[in-house]
């Protein structure tokens, strides 16, 4: 059988990939070398911040407006609640690039910010000359039951998804695409490649890409004492990147406390470091004293993988040596899984027409050739 469609990596991207062509009637066929859901990847840790205003560039806002209605319909297809709009405060200096361009976002897509008091967010203490801002239509998804959903979705619409299935190589041979995994040999017109850090094992790029370690940690105990504090920000001048945090997530599997972290390009990932190495607890428990007024210690660590860019932007495009038949998304940069669903959409369009409507054009490969 010929399928329409391979998709190689039902992770986040892939997950939502083939939800999308086998919701259009197209046969595809998903192929992961895990399980639907695993810690080997970069979407495991319990949750993951999604907002509208933008601050990496206003060019993402349309496509996210698209995502909002994307998580939508998938939790009323799914009956389950993958979305919590608990909102997101931002802190900063007055001038804050992080600040300055989620303002900038904001005005240009008319999206609510609002400027608040520091005694508006009561758990943390904050320097007296600092800005906050609270983002309302904002909050956190769980990734572990969107990729489930999406997975057993797109099944439901007539998808095949194979697991423990990994792809070893894969070939052009005139209007197919052949691809050969461990155990068997599988054909279809186009293939989608959503390998998140593994792609380098697969393809080579054009342009460069580095998979880094990025940690994760959850305080003892829950610094806000309501499941409805908002998600957090924190632009700190003179540090590379910024501080992230969520409220404790009660109702969702994995550690209980709050769930904070550092996001900035890190360390080359090397494969069996221990969690919570010394650099990175001190960091972070350097956060936790500085911007909290509750005394709280990290009770545990995760790890998960990003996948940079060299701008540190998506990559969404067609492989040119393949003749229009193998698509790429990589290059997330730890800032891709709130778009998930459109992206779902952006490679199933590019599968069945090599087009597509969304605003998505900043994301191709040509940029880095300019
Ligand atoms: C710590 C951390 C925090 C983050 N926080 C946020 C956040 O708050 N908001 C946000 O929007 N984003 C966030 N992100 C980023 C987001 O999670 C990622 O951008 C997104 O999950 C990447 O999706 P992906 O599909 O590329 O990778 P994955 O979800 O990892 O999927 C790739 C899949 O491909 C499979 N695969 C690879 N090679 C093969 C092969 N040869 N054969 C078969 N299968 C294969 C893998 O096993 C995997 O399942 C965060 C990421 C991390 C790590």
């Amino acid at each position: 059988m010929v399928f329409d469609a391979i998709v190689i990596g039902v992770g986040s991207m892939g997950a939502a990939t083939c939800y999308q062509l086998a919701k259009r009637g197209q046969r595809v066929l998903g192929l992961e070398q895990f399980g639907i859901v695993h810690d080997e990847g970069s979407h495991t840790g319990q949750s993951r911040i999604i907002r509208k205003a933008y601050f990496e560039h206003p060019d993402y806002v349309p496509l996210l407006e698209s995502a909002y209605a994307g998580w939508q319909t998938l939790e009323e297809e799914s009956g389950t609640q993958l979305y919590w709009p608990v909102g997101l405060a931002y802190f900063g200096e007055p001038g804050n690039p992080v600040l300055v361009e989620a303002q900038s976002s904001a005005q240009a897509y008319q999206l609510p910010l609002e400027r608040k008091p520091p005694s508006y967010f009561p758990s943390f203490q904050l320097p007296t000359d600092w800005e906050c801002w609270l983002e309302p239509e904002a909050g956190y998804l769980s990734p572990e039951l969107a990729i489930r959903a999406f997975a057993q979705m797109a099944q439901h619409h007539g998808a095949e998804i194979r697991t423990q299935q990994r792809v070893m190589d894969l070939e052009v041979a005139g209007t197919e695409v052949v691809v050969r995994t461990e155990q068997e040999e599988f054909k279809a017109r186009k293939l989608v490649i959503t390998a998140g850090a593994f792609i380098k094992d697969l393809v080579n790029l054009s342009v460069p890409l580095q998979v880094t370690r990025q940690y994760l940690a959850w305080t003892e105990t829950d610094p806000f004492g309501t499941p409805e504090a908002p998600c957090w920000v924190i632009a700190e001048p003179g540090t590379p990147g910024i501080y992230y945090g969520f409220p404790q997530t009660e109702h969702l599997p994995g550690p209980r406390g709050m769930k904070f972290g550092h996001h900035r390009p890190g360390d080359e990932w090397i494969p069996h470091l221990p969690d919570g190495i010394p650099a990175e607890t001190k960091v972070l428990n350097g956060v936790l004293d500085r911007y909290f007024h509750r005394d709280l210690t990290i009770g545990e660590w995760a790890t998960c993988k990003y996948t940079y860019s060299e701008d540190e932007h998506f990559i969404l495009d067609f492989l040119p040596e393949y003749n229009q038949q193998v698509i790429v998304a990589t290059g997330f940069s730890g800032h891709g899984f709130k778009f998930v669903p459109v992206i779902g959409e952006i490679l199933a369009d590019l599968v069945q027409k090599e087009s597509t409507e969304h605003p998505a054009g900043f994301l191709g490969l040509g940029r880095f050739s300019r």
